[in-house]
């Protein structure tokens, strides 16, 4: 009997894994795609190389700053593979490739769409830290999405006879909004994608037994239109974004999160409060690395390769999320998939921060823009503070210089830049010469 894809043993998954990622190397990437072709290739490195899990390490680690060196998000179409009608013969997989010659004897209009259906980008959703660039799908690649939707459903608990209204805001930067309506039509859940406008109304329409939300706040707004509490039938509340204080507003619905980087496809899920984000190992790679070193590290840069995308494929992606993978069984659940720590910190979020005295929501995403485009800045990072009295968290932002960069004048120009967005500059600038030329600003 076959192993459900959850249960895999470790050595399963390495095998499942290596022999995909030789397939996605040489049979997709370094045919049909223009950045490893224009980049990869220009480091010497051979498709035929990579063979198995092992040769991984041997494919540079890239982001949006390798992508996209000029801040023009044009460069993110090189992640996009490009077959042509010869191409998809050769990445396409065996069945659909028998089901397409088939169709070519008989049917030239069935034959166009199952090509297309592999090759043509059909879907977008905008990504992206310090720049926004939009993320291709194919609809093969959509088919995958509602897959592993279908599994975070099964990873949360939840049935097909479950009611899911959605409060997240649809569109932007948001990858839930476009993965979670996928995920319910791959559990075959009905859903109500209200928003947050329209979710006190759908609460009143069908009869909801989960809700999803971004954080505390949108679930305090949704409870002020609705009424003091969620319906009864709510088992489930699910956050994408920071959980803090939602527990508190829910009465005796779990409080799931989901989360995922956003240049991705899909979402993982927790299957129990702090058990970490359940992975997909036969769609997916995970790594975490060091930044600096690009060496394994235990909470380094959590890196993805994803395994059979045919629209904007990643290999070896730096999400620029800081996070722990942990692997053996879930002591909750009993799943042997790689999960991704809890505490992994996304680089991009909306926080509340003191800025001057008070306390704002912050969205450091407009604040990776404004900094984006500073030749002086080799990298920066931006971490949240808590404070020991429970104040409102600080938010550091520590940059690296490049070289010959003046450390006064990028300081001053790092600190007008934070102003322009997040209404106040920092009130601390903290230089270390002994990290070589890094500047700490610290925003109160
Ligand atoms: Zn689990």
């Amino acid at each position: 009997m076959a192993v459900s894809w959850d249960r895999l043993s470790g050595p399963k998954i390495a095998r499942l894994q290596g022999t995909a990622l030789a397939e996605q190397v040489s049979g997709r990437l370094a045919r049909y795609q223009p950045y490893w072709r224009e980049t990869v290739r220009g480091t010497g490195l051979r498709a035929a190389e990579i063979k198995g899990l092992g040769d991984l390490a041997k494919i540079p680690p890239a982001g949006e700053r390798d992508l996209c060196p000029d801040g023009d998000p044009a460069g993110a179409a090189r992640l996009v593979l490009q077959p042509d009608e010869s191409g998809f013969a050769l990445h396409a997989d065996d069945r659909q490739f028998r089901r397409a010659l088939r169709q070519r004897l008989t049917s030239a209009a069935a034959y166009r769409r199952t090509v297309d259906e592999a090759t043509r980008p059909v879907t977008f959703h905008q990504a992206g830290l310090a720049i926004r660039f939009p993320v291709a799908s194919t609809r093969t690649d959509l088919d995958l999405v509602a897959r592993a939707g279908a599994r975070m459903w099964q990873v949360l608990g939840l049935s097909a006879a479950d009611v899911l209204v959605s409060a997240l805001p649809s569109g932007g930067n948001d990858l839930a909004a476009f993965a979670l309506p996928y995920a319910a039509i791959g559990a075959g859940a009905p859903a109500l994608h209200a928003g947050p406008r329209g979710a006190a109304e759908a609460l009143d329409t069908v009869p909801a037994t989960v809700v999803a939300v971004r954080s505390a706040a949108a679930l305090e707004a949704l409870l002020g239109a609705y009424g003091d509490r969620l319906p009864s039938a709510v088992t489930t509340v699910l956050v994408t974004g920071d959980d803090d204080g939602v527990a508190d507003l829910v009465g005796d619905a779990r409080v799931l999160r989901l989360w995922g980087p956003g240049e991705g496809r899909w979402l993982w899920a927790e299957c129990a409060p702090g058990s970490g984000f359940h992975s997909y190992p036969d769609l997916e790679i995970l790594e975490s690395l060091d930044p600096a070193t690009g060496q394994p590290a235990d909470a380094g840069e959590l890196t993805v390769t994803q395994l059979g995308i045919r629209g904007s494929a990643l290999v070896r992606w730096r999400t620029a999320a800081v996070g722990s993978i942990v692997t053996g069984a879930c002591p909750h659940c009993g799943r042997t998939v790689p999960r991704v720590a809890s505490d992994t910190v996304p680089a991009a979020l909306v926080t509340a921060a003191e800025v001057g005295g008070e306390t704002v929501a912050l969205d450091l995403r407009s604040l990776a823009g404004a900094l984006a485009g500073r030749a002086d800045l080799d990298g920066w990072t931006v971490t949240r503070q808590a404070q020991s009295s429970g104040g409102s968290p600080r938010v550091l932002v520590r940059v690296a210089l490049t070289d010959g960069a003046r450390v006064r004048d990028t300081a001053l120009g790092v600190y007008a830049d934070i102003e322009s967005v997040a209404g106040d500059g920092p009130t601390q600038v903290v230089v270390d010469p002994s990290v070589g030329g890094r500047a700490d600003l610290l925003l109160h």
